[in-house]
């Protein structure tokens, strides 16, 4: 929990000499005060958190409002929480849980039961698992209803700044993955595109634009994911790779990172870089990362 949130708060404090041995109170503080400046700095700020093999994306949006994509696994839950907290977050505007498998949804019980939520958003599919069914009764208890996540649903559409979800494009699918809500950020200029774990299946339904400056990498990197065809249609400038160190799946695929790299899109990875952060002013993009 504490390499979390100094992560963030190095990143927070964009890489001043804020050491992070300071007690927790003293960086709630810092958080609380530096949170709320970001909050209304008019920039979107995108952190891609570390959360080994798993996924969580928290958003601070220019108008004010945030966004969490996914929560990691059952094992972040508490660490997610801990960070938001102590960036003086009380409320989750747009909660999206791109699909049911534990890495993406394991940690969103917790979150769910300690923050407000605004809105939450879930592709329509089922999974008989634990994990999935708590977090379900933590929704129900707290009288929260579901959106459900499909293509064409608009999140968010102000004056320059749009989500909507690109994907999924069918109801039925064999492989859960391919039910990951996609979703594509714009910001005046600059656009980012969230892809879950959505395989080339999906990926291949995606009609709409989704041109982006930066790719958040489909499926950990796997080779499942990322077709040439996709890499040619969202076209991005960066590329991030949600992973951990040493996972069982060899993620991300060597075919994947060549693919990238021969595309002359700049790779930035959790596993390597820890959490990353990339800020946007709606005209260009910047990134910090711990390491
Ligand atoms: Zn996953």
């Amino acid at each position: 929990m504490k390499r979390l949130i100094c992560i963030l708060l190095t990143l927070v404090m964009a890489f001043t000499i804020v050491g992070c041995e300071q007690e927790l109170s003293q960086l709630n503080a810092l958080f609380t005060e530096e949170y709320q400046q970001i909050a209304y700095d008019g920039m979107l700020h995108v952190y891609y958190l570390d959360v080994g093999q798993a996924d969580s994306i928290f958003i601070l949006l220019p108008n004010g409002e945030n966004m969490l994509i996914d929560a990691g696994t059952k094992e972040s839950g508490e660490d997610i929480v801990n960070v938001l907290g102590s960036l003086g977050v009380t409320d989750i505007d747009y909660l999206i849980g791109t699909h049911p498998h534990a890495d993406h949804i394991g940690g969103m019980q917790q979150v769910v039961e300690d923050f407000d939520i605004g809105k939450i958003y879930m592709p329509k599919v089922s999974t008989n698992t634990k994990t999935y069914k708590n977090l379900l009764q933590a929704i129900k208890d707290k009288r929260y209803t579901i959106t459900t996540a499909k293509a064409g649903v608009n999140i968010l559409s102000e004056d320059n700044i749009t989500a909507t979800i690109v994907a999924p494009n069918s109801n039925e699918y064999d492989d859960l993955n391919n039910y990951s809500a996609v979703i594509k950020l714009t910001y005046g200029m600059t656009s980012f595109v969230f892809t879950g774990d959505a395989e080339k299946l999906s990926e291949d339904e995606i009609r709409t634009n989704i041109k982006c400056d930066v790719l958040k990498v489909g499926h950990h990197g796997s080779s499942t994911s990322t077709s040439k065809n996709f890499l040619k249609k969202t076209s991005p400038t960066y590329a991030v790779i949600s992973c951990g160190a040493d996972n069982d799946y060899g993620h991300p695929h060597n075919e994947v990172i060549q693919r990238l790299y021969k595309s002359g899109i700049s790779t930035y990875r959790t596993d390597l870089n820890g959490t990353i952060e990339a800020i946007s002013n709606g005209y260009t993009i910047t990134f910090n990362s711990e390491r």
